[in-house]
């Protein structure tokens, strides 16, 4: 073995703020920027893993923002890996569940790390840490959420033109469900027979208001309904699942194995949203994709806007599964992002993002880049010697 012994000697975490190409409009809030928190895990051996947890609107889509994902790592996480082989993946994660509640984004961003160091060290792409890809490309669709009906159609135009994207996914449940449907309605005319149409309502309609909606909804041709209820409610999620032909997903309803589990047994879902974030890691998402399976419901790559590597980390995953994602997946946040703190973007073309066959991740930091965009303004590279003191 090349490093017989390896120990993590820093973990940092960066808040780091890119503008979007443009405002992206969800249920709850609008984004008009990402905060990317980027985890920076060096070793001993001069390796660095790179690791990303992001979410959506700060704490409108879940319960950590970026500045407690920030601050639980740097409080909490950070002084327990210290001293630990990185490429004991099971173990460190096992050491931060016997200390740390919840957090899986946290835990995601550091999880992913682990596995880019054990990738470079071993010299394989982090894929082959999970039994190998099974395919070199997945399906990409796009979100359209400017909240404006002609700039959407026109958007969804220039990608369609461009094979980037076919599949497309509407935000909805921030208007009166009447102009969602009518706005919903227009996009689907405009695009019918060259892409599909999926809806996303982020769990802000009630059991009536979703009925009314996906039935005037499939019967424009929609394929995906996503979150139409409040994720505690499970039986209604039933209800809709038994009532309706059109597929119907659970994104936050469906975190952890447990609540894949539940969505199985009952039928909850036809479709659920893998998101390494949501799930705490890639190996965690394995297990939220084997029991979903294992329940009959189908798998979809899903996003929390990530940029490229906690998109290329997801990529990573989803591609090491059974290639069951008849909807694909909605990798595209590094395409939403005005610009980036990485080397390589992901390649994105014939309407597939391409898994990338690098040893470990597959992403290099551009440092000027990260250096321009980071919240604190600092250097992020201290001389490892000063690590390594300050760490003892
Ligand atoms: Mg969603």
């Amino acid at each position: 073995m090349k490093y017989a012994v390896m120990k993590i000697i820093s973990l940092e975490s960066i808040l780091v703020d890119l503008p979007t190409i443009r405002a992206h409009k969800l249920a709850r809030q609008t984004v008009m920027q990402q905060t990317l928190v980027v985890l920076r895990l060096r070793t001993d051996a001069g390796l660095e893993g790179l690791g990303e947890a992001t979410t959506i609107g700060g704490l409108s889509y879940g319960e950590e923002s970026p500045e407690i994902i920030k601050s639980a790592l740097d409080t909490y996480i950070s002084p327990i890996v210290i001293g630990m082989d990185p490429r004991n993946v099971n173990a460190v994660m096992a050491e931060i569940e016997r200390h740390v509640v919840g957090n899986r984004l946290a835990k995601s961003g550091l999880e992913t790390a682990l596995h880019d160091v054990s990738g470079k060290a071993l010299g394989v792409p982090v894929h082959q840490l999970l039994g190998g890809r099974q395919t070199a490309a997945m399906e990409c669709i796009w979100g359209l959420a400017s909240g404006d009906t002609a700039k959407d159609i026109e958007e969804a135009e220039r990608v369609l033109s461009q094979k980037l994207h076919r599949g497309f996914k509407i935000k909805v449940g921030s208007k009166a469900v009447e102009n969602d449907i009518e706005h919903v309605s227009k996009i689907a005319k405009a695009i019918a027979g060259r892409g599909t149409l999926r809806i996303d309502a982020n769990q802000a309609w009630d059991e009536l208001t979703a009925t009314r909606a996906i039935a005037a909804l499939e019967a424009v041709g929609v394929s995906l309904i996503e979150q139409p209820l409040p994720k505690a409610n499970h039986e209604g999620m039933v209800r809709l699942a038994s009532r309706f032909d059109v597929a119907i997903m659970a994104d936050e309803a469906v975190a952890t194995p447990q609540d894949a589990f539940m969505f199985g047994k009952h039928h909850g879902a036809d479709v659920v949203a893998l998101k390494i974030a949501k799930a705490g890691g890639l190996l965690p998402t394995k297990s939220v994709a084997a029991i979903s399976q294992a329940g009959g419901l189908a798998l979809y790559g899903g996003t929390m806007l990530e940029g490229t590597i906690g998109t290329i980390a997801s990529l990573h995953a989803f591609a090491s599964l059974p290639q069951n994602f008849p909807f694909g997946t909605e990798l595209f946040g590094p395409l939403l992002l005005k610009d980036d703190i990485v080397q390589q973007r992901p390649n994105y073309s014939n309407f597939a993002i391409a898994v990338p066959d690098r040893p470990g991740l597959g992403v290099d930091i551009d440092e000027e880049k990260l250096a321009h965009y980071r919240r604190d303004k600092t250097r992020s590279l201290k001389p490892v010697a000063a690590l390594k003191q300050g760490s003892a």
